[in-house]
Order: C-alpha cells, then sequence, then structure tokens
C-alpha cells in the first residue's frame, strides 16, 4: 500500500541490502527519491546504490564518529520539515550499525520515526538456521577482547535461546574457539556467510566442529554465527544431591512398565548425566 508522504518533517531508518541489490524494497526507492535527505553512515557507498535505482535527493554522512554533533543538526532538520531517511552501508541502521542514536534523539524531540524494513543478516540467518527461531538473543558483535568479553561470554551458557553473533573472517576463529569455551565443543551452531550473495552457505554444525573446520579453511566473506540454547540436561550436569530421588525416579518407571534397562536411561536422559551414573548410584542400593 503506497502512503502519502508527511508534510510535516519526519524521520525514517530504511534498510538496504546486505548483498543482493534485487533486496531493495519498492517503497524504500520511491521514499528515497522522495525525501528531502538521505543521512547514510558511507556516502560513497551509498551513492553508489542510489545511483543504480536512480535517486537523487541529497546525501550527507552520518556514523559513529560523527553522531553526537550531527545528530542534533538533522533533528533541527526535521523539527523545520525535513524528511530524513537514516541508511547504513547494508542491512538495517541502528543493528550494529549507525541509526539508532539518531532514532532516540528524534523521538526525545517529539518526531515521528518510521520503518522502512527489508534485509537483515541476523534475522535471515536464523529463520534458515534450523536453529529455534520462537526465543532468540541478538549479541551483535562480541567485545573483541578483555574484560567486556570475558563478562559477556560469561553470561551466556545457561541462556535457553538461540544465541546469534556477527564476526568478521578475521575474527570468525577466536569466536568461535572462546564460545566453544564457554558453552561446549558439543553445542549446536551454525556459520551462515556471504547470505543473499553467490557463495551463501549454511554449515550447519556444533561449535567444535565449526573450529575445526575454519581452523582448516580460511573464512573468507561475511558471518552470522547462531549457537542453539542451553538444553535442560545442560544446564543440570551435576548428580541430583539426593540419591534416594534418583532411585525412585527409575522405580517409578519400572512400576509404569519399563524395564529397569530403559527406566536408567530415561533417568539418564531427564536428569542430564551419563547412564552409568545411573547405574552406579543404583548399585548403592541393590548391589
Ligand atoms: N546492519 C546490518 C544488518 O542489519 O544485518 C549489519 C551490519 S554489521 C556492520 C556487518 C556484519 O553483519 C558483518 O560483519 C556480518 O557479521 C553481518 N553480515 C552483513 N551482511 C551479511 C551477509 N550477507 N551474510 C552474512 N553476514 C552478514
Amino acid at each position: 500500500m503506497s502512503e502519502k508522504i508527511n508534510t510535516v518533517g519526519m524521520l525514517y531508518l530504511s534498510a538496504t541490502p546486505i548483498g543482493n541489490l534485487e533486496d531493495m524494497t519498492l517503497r524504500a526507492i520511491r521514499i528515497l527519491g522522495e525525501a528531502d535527505l538521505i543521512a547514510a553512515e558511507d556516502t560513497r557507498h551509498s551513492r553508489k546504490l542510489l545511483a543504480h535505482f536512480d535517486i537523487h535527493t541529497p546525501l550527507t554522512s552520518y556514523h559513529e564518529h560523527n553522531k553526537l554533533e550531527k545528530g542534533p543538526e538533522l533533528v533541527e532538520k526535521m523539527l523545520n520539515g525535513a524528511i530524513i531517511v537514516c541508511i547504513s552501508d547494508a542491512g538495517l541502521p541502528g543493528i550494529s550499525d549507525p541509526g539508532a542514536h539518531l532514532a532516540m534523539l528524534a523521538v526525545e524531540a517529539g518526531i515521528k520515526v518510521s520503518p522502512l524494513p527489508g534485509a537483515n543478516a541476523a534475522l535471515s540467518a536464523l529463520i534458515c538456521s534450523g536453529l529455534d527461531t520462537t526465543a532468540f538473543s541478538f549479541y551483535g558483535f562480541l567485545p573483541k577482547t578483555g574484560k567486556k568479553r570475558r563478562e559477556l561470554l560469561a553470561t551466556l551458557s545457561d541462556r535457553a535461546e538461540t544465541l546469534i553473533f556477527y564476526e568478521s573472517p578475521h575474527h570468525l576463529l577466536g569466536t568461535l574457539r572462546d564460545l566453544s569455551e564457554t558453552l561446549g565443543d558439543n553445542r549446536k551452531a551454525v556459520a551462515a556467510r556471504e547470505l543473499t550473495k553467490k557463495f551463501e552457505e549454511f554449515h550447519r554444525s556444533s561449535l567444535g566442529e565449526l573450529m575445526g573446520f575454519y581452523a582448516e579453511n580460511e573464512p573468507k566473506g561475511e558471518f552470522v554465527i547462531l549457537v542453539e540454547g542451553c538444553t535442560r540436561s545442560e544446564a543440570q550436569p551435576q548428580l541430583p544431591e539426593e540419591p534416594l530421588h534418583l532411585r525412585e525416579m527409575v522405580e517409578q518407571l519400572e512400576k509404569s512398565g519399563m524395564g529397569r534397562k530403559d527406566a536408567m536411561r530415561e533417568v539418564a536422559k531427564k536428569l542430564g548425566i551419563s547412564r552409568r551414573d545411573v547405574y552406579q548410584e543404583m548399585l548403592k542400593f541393590n548391589p
């Protein structure tokens, strides 16, 4: 549905393609063409994209390093009636890219803020990952090194939802190694590479295997890393404090008609411990 562009100033945040130019939406093309000004992360980069779609709206730069001076200037223009579209180099502005601060300033100034939705690497990777999509946390780029990185990693191991990270090819291996150390080699993980581009690839495996693979094969291109959330059995890896509890569980299953071996296997699965541990605990009572 086409809407009439506002006559009072407003801010649009527009998606741009993450690799495939055909992912530019018709609505984004139209509004970018009708706006008074486009605030772009990198004007040289965006000029090429806009030229491709025959868009000739004036461009101004808006990025991490000038946002504190440029943001209020843009807000002033919008308060004076300008329609401004903010774009980043790829995907959604504000997602590991400039844009969020401008949206905040505009909201504070009572300016209407509206999305022009479209490509985004994290969600595109998530929906094709084969991992749970009902709950997920997006972390963008992990802090490169140091205390902040360690502190964040330490909070991840018990998270039950799918975890999503961005990473450059140069740091991919280090990040896989740290995730593996924190979450375990066996945790299911997916490396989504070069989405929407010619060499798009989903490597669905485990953190340990991905690490081995990229140690042998130099990572190339852009990556999203997705990791399965913590499962209940992982979250409770210790033996129950009260062994009787374990025995009762086995006995209950036996009463319901299950053979002892199957009952022990079932209890081991429920408690997230090995069958051998269950067997040894049972031996204490039935030597
Ligand atoms: N704003 C963008 C978005 O909405 O997805 C993210 C920009 S962030 C600066 C760039 C990172 O996003 C890359 O390092 C990579 O992790 C991820 N990314 C961007 N395009 C991608 C693609 N085509 N395939 C895989 N990952 C991509």
